[in-house]
């Protein structure tokens, strides 16, 4: 059956045994922990919507490799038309509930780079990694993402640095398959999940070849120890307080692998560091349209809270916030061009999945995230100094306080005192808060950041095809 009810995914994660810390506790059950209540309640929201009828439509997909329906999260999108639909639902839905799923990219840049490495190397890479895909698609599985390693002194490749742990690497092979020792970092909801899925972050050279190192296993595999951020979102949220951080609230890991054994069916790279840079553009030309889409929505749910503010304020005639709106629809539109650009300019890889465009989407991605970084400031800018200044809900609930905080956090007269402060704290969360910071990071480093966008940009633009047509116009023949 490939799609679980959110019951049945609490009941499979009850039968994980993952160790993990989170502040300062060991965690044994994740799903009674409070620390990991609102985050469940996240996950759980993605398995409820592939049963709402209004909703299944845009959630529920069908896999030729099952052939059965199975959920948006397990799908190999392999026909543009797939990816097309996946960054129409991110579209619409970040706007209102910030995250849809930006891990789906990754089954479609293992699929690449183990066809590569199969066609030049005579391994098996992409059968293991099919099967892998068949036991996930049945079981409506999850699995989090764990590329970027802690990296230690950045001048430095993997194999130089001073403890060779700084990266995960394999530390010995043996008929049954290999071990790996290291960590990963920023593995985003990875105690929610079933599977980690590793692969190395950077292009590899010979002498690093035991960094080249990808698989797929259990999160409560022996020897890995998740040491987890709480979510941005408190353990008591309130709907009025904490609007935002109640609907998204990942929390993030450092995870540690001491001697992990890893069998070699689910083993997809080991050694080929010659493939390390295919994967790497597989990433970003797949990781780069989802998060350009993400981010075009978030600043479309920054428009819309910059437009309702205003007009609570009575300020929604004002030039300047008029034209600042202006400015974060275009930002916005820009965002989503790209994204839809790099889709439609996709090629055809010789696997049979197609590949998005890997200039547009990065440049399309720069440009949003660095506008929405000034629209937060924008944001906070128009509906003023109250976002950080105002009172907080106990006093609104208190009956000696609320009748002067009815009074005075009053603007337009037709508008309620309480739906103005609903909305600021909407505000503060986005922008003022620790959830805003998060907002605010995972729009400036999540899947990369924007100098890896404009490096992006500088390999793939074809720079040479300008100077030659502006050395014709000039009739320049050396
Ligand atoms: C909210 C959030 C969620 C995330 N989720 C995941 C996840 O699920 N899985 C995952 O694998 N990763 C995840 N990430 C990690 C993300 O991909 C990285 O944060 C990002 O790629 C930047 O890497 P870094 O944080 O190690 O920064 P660094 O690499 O430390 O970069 C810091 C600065 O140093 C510069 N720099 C680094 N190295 C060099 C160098 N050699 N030469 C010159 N300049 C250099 C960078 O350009 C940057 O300006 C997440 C991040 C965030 C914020």
């Amino acid at each position: 059956m490939g799609i679980k009810t959110s019951e049945e995914y609490l009941e499979s994660l009850k039968k994980l045994k993952p160790k993990v810390y989170i502040a300062g506790e060991k965690v044994e059950d994740v799903t009674t922990s409070k620390y990991f209540q609102a985050s469940l309640q996240e996950a759980c929201k993605f398995y409820d919507w592939m049963h709402q009828p209004e909703k299944r439509g845009d959630f529920v997909y069908w896999s030729p490799l099952i052939n059965e329906e199975v959920s948006f999260w397990t799908h190999i999108r392999q026909e543009k038309e797939d990816f097309f639909k996946l960054l129409r639902v991110m579209k619409k839905n970040n706007a209102k509930n910030f995250c849809s799923f930006c891990m789906g990219i990754g089954p479609c840049v293992f699929w690449a780079t183990t066809y590569d490495i199969d066609k030049a190397k005579g391994t098996n890479y992409q059968e293991r990694l099919i099967e892998f895909f068949k036991k996930i698609q049945r079981e409506d599985l999850r699995f989090c993402l764990g590329v970027m390693d802690p990296k230690g002194d950045r001048s430095l490749k993997p194999s130089r640095q001073a403890d060779p742990d700084l990266y995960l690497h394999i530390v010995e092979r043996n008929a049954k398959g290999i071990v790996v020792n290291g960590a990963k970092m920023h593995t985003s909801s990875a105690p929610l999940a079933h599977y980690i899925f590793c692969a190395p972050c950077g292009f590899l050279t010979e002498e690093d070849k035991d960094y080249a190192v990808s698989f797929a296993i259990p999160v409560d595999t022996k020897g890995i120890t998740f040491i987890t951020r709480p979510s941005p979102c408190p353990v008591d949220p309130s709907p009025m307080t904490n609007p935002a951080s109640i609907r998204h609230n990942m929390v993030e890991c450092l995870t540690v692998f001491d001697h992990v054994f890893v069998p070699w069916e689910n083993v997809f790279m080991a050694g080929e560091w010659d493939f390390t840079d295919r994967f790497i553009h597989y990433f970003s030309s797949f990781g780069r349209p989802v998060k350009a889409t993400c981010i075009s929505a978030r600043t479309d749910m920054i428009a819309g809270a910059a437009a309702l503010i205003s007009d609570y304020n009575g300020v929604s005639r004002a030039s300047h916030i008029r034209h600042k709106i202006n400015d974060m629809a275009i930002a916005s539109e820009i965002g989503w061009g790209c994204v839809l650009g790099a889709v439609a300019n996709s090629v055809m890889h010789p696997s049979g999945m197609t590949i998005p465009d890997i200039s547009i989407s990065n440049a399309g991605l720069h440009y949003t995230r660095l506008r929405f970084v000034e629209f937060l400031g924008m944001l906070m800018e128009i509906a003023g100094g109250v976002v950080t200044t105002m009172p907080v809900e106990a006093d609104f609930r208190n009956e000696e306080t609320r009748p002067l905080i009815e009074k005075y956090f009053k603007a337009k007269a037709d508008v309620s005192t309480e739906d103005r402060l609903k909305l600021l704290y909407f505000i503060q969360e986005l922008t003022a808060s620790r959830f805003g910071g998060y907002f605010l990071s995972s729009a400036i480093c999540a899947v990369g950041t924007p100098e890896t966008n404009r490096l992006e940009v500088l390999r793939n633009y074809d720079l040479m095809t300008q100077i030659n047509n502006v050395k014709d116009i000039c009739n320049i023949t050396s």
